[in-house]
């Protein structure tokens, strides 16, 4: 891809809306347009770091014996009167009636969608354990629809459903899949990323976690046991210290609680180390149970000729929030520092001084090259000051960079750099033979791979 095609503007200003620094380095890098409160466009950056974040994601879920599915985003409400959703959640779920009158729902989460989908097609304990899984735009009507692709409306979601013919089933395959987030977030680049045991709220179950990246701009506070494991989120642990009485104020009777529980005893060591740190949520897992599978009568027959009502566990990670958050943990003060994982191209090719015949002869050969030998590659052909030239490239945030100019030429030589500044060195120039050129290149990549690389994570 030449940047001179590449739609999106990038510019150096923050917009005033920004409020955390990746909404802000997305609007400025040319990966995303708002159109509406919470529903936005994306460029062909920000589609890239999804794709190559669905990919991650989907190895991993087909791994853990996953099929992949589709269900509907416009469904009837009468499949959402079955389980008693139509009328229990709130505004949040977007309701609207079609041309004949009827009543419809925007989906927001497919419990339901999915039980009509298998409800039928697994009638013996034989068909059991399953999973099902999709990445699939959601609607969800958010009051507060704000930074960026941290909190939206409409929004790209794998949500995965298993189920099961006893409990010891379901939680065996709810630590399998426990272990598969471990993964895709180590894949996408946020090794960091923790697990805690929350509240399951409106999906109705008993077990759940959350999995969190801890970070100052995250809206979910989560209690952490600086001596031992111990993690929770804000409701399940409200039997730790009572909470202190007054504010109706969500956010500030939440810090409220945060800074009451500020070295409260740990429940699970007993040591007065617990701390409050705030977090965004990349994913979650439930164990469901069979809350749907009985208002909705999905039933299979079990070894002894019963009718039984299977066990269910869901398992959410909303991509783009995903994207946004490695973003918010993974960058400086000019632009995201992708990891080569999900960076929208491998290598970024400056020329500077384009319009010097050795430097366009030279970057044209090594476009070619990198395509040839099937590197992701943006290139930078534009006639602008390497002051632009290089802004632009950090704002992309692409984890290699190659750099031509005149007076690299003169030394036949080319720059070769890295987005995080931990490799900077000269490679070789031959324009009678760029192999070794790019076959540098692609070494750089593969080593800066092999954190992703799914057998090196089983
Ligand atoms: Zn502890």
């Amino acid at each position: 891809m030449k940047i001179s095609q590449l739609l999106g503007l990038r510019f150096k200003e923050t917009p005033a809306d920004c409020q955390i620094t990746s909404h802000a380095l997305m609007v400025r890098g040319g990966y995303i347009k708002n159109v509406g409160s919470g529903i936005i466009s994306l460029y062909a950056p920000a589609k890239r770091i999804m794709q190559k974040i669905e990919a991650i994601i989907r190895d991993e879920m087909n791994r853990i014996g996953g099929q992949e599915v589709m269900l509907p985003v416009v469904m009837p409400a009468a499949l959402w009167k079955e389980s008693g959703r139509f009328d229990s959640v709130g505004s949040e779920l977007l309701r609207f009636k079609d041309r004949g009158g009827n009543d419809m729902v925007l989906g927001m989460t497919h419990e339901e969608a999915v039980v009509h989908l298998v409800r039928g097609a697994a009638p013996s304990y034989s068909h059991y354990p399953f999973m099902v899984y999709q990445i699939q735009t959601k609607f969800r009507d958010e009051p507060r629809a704000r930074a960026g692709l941290i909190r939206v409306r409409e929004f790209t979601m794998k949500d995965a459903y298993s189920f099961h013919t006893s409990q010891e089933d379901l939680e065996e395959y709810y630590e399998e899949c426990h272990k598969a987030y471990e993964r895709i977030f180590a894949r996408a680049g946020l090794p960091e990323a923790v697990s805690v045991k929350s509240d399951s709220g409106m999906m109705g179950g008993k077990v759940a976690h959350e999995f969190m990246l801890l970070n100052d701009v995250g809206e979910d506070t989560i209690i952490i046991c600086a001596s031992c494991d111990f993690r929770s989120n804000m409701e399940a642990a409200e039997n730790i210290v009572e909470k202190p009485a007054g504010s109706p104020d969500e956010a500030s009777d939440r810090h409220a609680v945060a800074k009451a529980l500020e070295g409260a005893a740990c429940p699970a060591c007993g040591k007065k180390a617990i701390t409050a740190k705030n977090g965004i949520e990349i994913g979650n897992i439930f164990q469901l149970g069979t809350k749907y599978s009985e208002a909705m009568g999905m039933q299979y027959t079990d070894k002894d000729d019963n009718l039984q009502y299977p066990i269910m566990g869901c398992y959410g990670i909303g991509v783009g929030r995903l994207a946004a958050s490695v973003c918010e943990a993974r960058h400086d003060k000019f632009g995201p520092i992708w990891p080569m994982s999900i960076a929208p191209w491998q290598v970024h090719l400056c020329a500077l001084m384009s319009d010097t015949p050795e430097v366009s002869e030279a970057a044209a050969k090594i476009y070619g090259g990198l395509l040839k030998a099937g590197v992701e590659v943006i290139f930078d052909d534009r006639a602008v000051s390497a002051g632009v030239m290089f802004s632009d490239a950090d704002l992309l945030g692409c984890p290699l960079r190659l750099i031509v100019s005149p007076k690299t030429c003169q030394r036949n030589a080319v720059e070769f750099v890295s987005r995080d500044k931990t490799l900077k060195i000269d490679l070789p120039l031959d324009l009678g033979n760029i192999d070794g050129l790019i076959s540098a290149v692609n070494q750089q990549i593969v080593k800066q791979m092999e954190f992703s690389l799914p057998v090196l994570r089983l």
